[in-house]
C-alpha cells in the first residue's frame, strides 16, 4: 500500500480549503441565485447581456471547481485522497502540487473517453 505522507495530506488539505473559499468569495459576487440552481437554465434568459453571460460562464466554471474541491476534502476526509478516481493508482505528488483537486491521474486525464476536467493543464505538463 503506497501510503501518502501524513505530511502531504496537510499540506493538500490546507491548499483546497484556501482554493475553496477562494471559489466561494468569487462566486459571492454574483446573485446566489445565479450558481445555487442549474446555472445552465439561466443560458435560456432572453435579454441576457453579454457581461451577464461571461458572468454566468465564470461561474459555471467556478462552481465545477467548487464541486471538484469539496469533492477532494471529501477523499482527505475519507482517506483515500490522491488515489485516481479510475484506475487507484497514487496520483503523482507534482500533479497533486499542480492540481491538488485532480480525482484522476495524469494517465487516466489523457484518455479521450475520461470526462476528467482538467481544464488545459495537461497541455502545460
Ligand atoms: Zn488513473
Amino acid at each position: 500500500m503506497n501510503m501518502m505522507r501524513q505530511h502531504s495530506l496537510v499540506v493538500y488539505g490546507q491548499l483546497l480549503r484556501i482554493e475553496h473559499e477562494r471559489v466561494r468569495a468569487r462566486l459571492n459576487r454574483f446573485p446566489a441565485q445565479s450558481w445555487t440552481g442549474d446555472v445552465r437554465s439561466q443560458e435560456t434568459e432572453p435579454a441576457i447581456t453579454h457581461d451577464q453571460y461571461l458572468a454566468l460562464a465564470v461561474n459555471d466554471l467556478e462552481l465545477h471547481k467548487l464541486r471538484q474541491v469539496q469533492a477532494s476534502l471529501q477523499r482527505l476526509r475519507d482517506g483515500i485522497y490522491g488515489s485516481c478516481e479510475i484506475c487507484e493508482q497514487r496520483i503523482s505528488e507534482k500533479r497533486l502540487r499542480v492540481l491538488p483537486w485532480a480525482n484522476v491521474c495524469l494517465h487516466c486525464a489523457a484518455q479521450p473517453d475520461v470526462r476528467a476536467d482538467t481544464h488545459g493543464v495537461l497541455s502545460h505538463e
